[in-house]
């Protein structure tokens, strides 16, 4: 099984979360029985986003963009994976902007792995070369089951820049990736993939999918990336 997850970040309010569906249903893209496409989506639109692809029978599975790295309790405005396991399969988190952005660390990530997994989510684990062996560390230091979780290679200089890396290079790292994890989890690709490019990822040997961030905005290209994988 090969996988493309979108991470729509901090774009789409519910209102244009539906219109999504509403292209990408309009579209008819041909889902490959043998590729998952995961789309992680704001808080604010997973719910209605659910009903509607349930509806329309689109096979989309959800996921959400971070967690809490807290359990239930006193945390003002805090999402908990107790209350994303109702509503999502997949939740990334230790994605580089958070780390940007938010101070967030290796220990926060794994503490975030490790609830998600409490909860039957699966945590997509996001990696770059600079913190990539304090990561893997730090989920063995907190017992994670790794075998439970995705990981995706995501060098910062790809990512939204329209400046992929080699694919070859690509595959080199996510084989080092699996191979500090005993290729017990799927490792994937992301950065500046486009339906132009998506196949000389996906179809290298070590790479078990992609992430995708710019190009799941638009139903006309998410669309493209999926019927590029035919
Ligand atoms: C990302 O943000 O994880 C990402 C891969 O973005 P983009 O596809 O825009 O490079």
């Amino acid at each position: 099984m090969k996988y493309v997850i979108g991470n729509w970040k901090s774009n789409q309010n519910l209102t244009e979360s539906l219109i999504w569906i509403d292209g990408i249903h309009a579209l008819k893209p041909k889902f490959p029985a043998d590729i998952a496409i995961i789309l992680c989506l704001p808080f604010t639109d997973i719910a209605a986003f659910n009903h509607k692809i349930a509806d329309l029978n689109i096979p989309i599975i959800t996921g959400a963009q971070d967690v809490s790295h807290l359990a239930p309790g006193k945390h003002t405005g805090e999402i908990t994976a107790n209350m994303l396991g109702e509503l999502v399969s997949y939740c990334i988190v230790g994605h580089s902007e958070r780390r940007r952005d938010f101070n967030e660390t290796s220990q926060m990530v794994a503490e975030k792995a490790k609830l998600l997994l409490e909860n039957s989510i699966t945590p997509i684990v996001c990696l770059d070369l600079p913190y990539l062996d304090e990561q893997i560390k730090e989920l063995f230091q907190n017992n994670i089951d790794v075998s439970r979780c995705f990981f995706v290679y995501e060098p910062i200089a790809a990512i939204g820049t329209g400046h992929p890396l080699d694919p070859v290079e690509a595959n080199h790292t996510t084989n080092q990736i699996g191979f500090l994890l005993d290729n017990v989890a799927p490792v994937l690709y992301g950065g500046s993939v486009t339906a132009d490019n998506v196949k000389s990822f996906v179809d290298q040997s070590r790479i078990d999918g992609v992430l995708v961030g710019t190009d799941s905005l638009e139903p006309t290209l998410f669309a493209g990336i999926i019927n590029s994988l035919i």
